[in-house]
């Protein structure tokens, strides 16, 4: 927020999109820039790197925070997903963030809502394959909070790496104008990535999670020496079972740009090791780049 002078005023929380509206334009109308940082809470450092990231390069930053109902399948944790909204704001504040928006679901989704965003193809891969109707739950909440928040440049993490080329197709396609900026993948000291459900593992779990950052590893090696992908597969299926997770959803090369099989557009182009495996109860993901 500013103050007469233009100068930073602490943090700030609104509730609809009509006050988030009126902050961000009077802001625009003062010449600011305007980054925005959209979170589902439970905050820890890899959400505060895209906070820091916003507050660095632009005049004001808006942090969201709404855990979307839509893009949990009806097996999911919606009702236990990690939930600290007063720690959330502290860090927030903390951070140099300007503004938090924080909706009620009724705020987001009026009654009778029926309109969703469904990126084909690349939505429905992957992560889309596991979790069906996850990309258009996430795809419909993102184009909403771009389209209300109305902000310069927008931050998302590459740890979701599927959601952040989910989240650029559909702003491209639907001619939000607001700047998609990848953020690389905070991770604990032993490389586990950190993620809000990173609470759910038990101490044993917790010990055995790094081997998912460890197989990517190794898989993005084998990928760099032109090992083939069936075999690369096998291989780290094998060693996570091995070092204790309870079962692989999937960890496979894909060409880094289209997620399409790694090769099929040329052997020159990038490529990224994705991963989601089970550890107990809980789903991680992890992801890193085949150089
Ligand atoms: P979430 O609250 O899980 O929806 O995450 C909000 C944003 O923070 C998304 O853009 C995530 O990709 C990003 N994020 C979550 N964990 C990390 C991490 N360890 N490193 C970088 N970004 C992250």
């Amino acid at each position: 927020m500013t103050d007469d002078q233009g100068s930073k005023k602490g943090l700030e929380i609104v509730r609809t999109v009509a006050d988030l509206r009126q902050v961000v334009s009077s802001w625009h109308k003062d010449g600011l820039s305007v980054g925005l940082v959209p979170t589902m809470g439970a905050l820890h450092a890899g959400h505060l790197a895209l906070i820091e990231q916003s507050v660095n390069a632009m005049d004001r930053t808006v942090a969201t925070l709404f855990v979307n109902p839509k893009q949990f399948g009806p097996n999911e944790d919606l009702d236990t997903y990690p939930r600290d909204e007063d720690g959330d704001r502290d860090k927030l504040s903390v951070a140099g963030t300007d503004l938090l928006f924080a909706p009620s679901a009724d705020e987001m989704y009026a009654r009778g809502n029926s309109t969703g965003v469904s990126v084909a193809g690349l939505g429905d891969i992957l992560e889309g394959e596991f979790r069906p109707g996850f990309f258009d739950g996430v795809a419909t909440v993102v184009a909403k909070l771009l389209i209300q928040a109305g902000a310069d440049t927008a931050y998302f993490g590459e740890k979701d790496y599927q959601q952040l080329l989910v989240i650029r197709r559909l702003a491209r396609d639907l001619d939000i104008p607001t700047v998609i900026e990848g953020v690389a993948i905070v991770r604990a000291d032993d490389g586990l990535a950190l993620s809000s459900r990173n609470a759910y593992l038990s101490d044993e779990e917790r010990r055995i999670a790094p081997a998912l950052h460890q197989t990517l590893l190794g898989a993005a090696e084998k990928a760099g020496a032109g090992e083939d992908v069936a075999g690369i597969e096998a291989w780290a299926h094998t060693q996570l079972l091995d070092a204790g997770f309870t079962s692989v959803d999937y960890l496979t090369v894909r060409d880094a740009e289209t997620l399409e099989a790694y090769g099929a557009l040329g052997k020159d182009r990038p490529a990224r090791v994705l991963a989601a495996a089970k550890l107990g109860s809980t789903r991680l993901i992890d992801n890193i780049p085949a150089e």
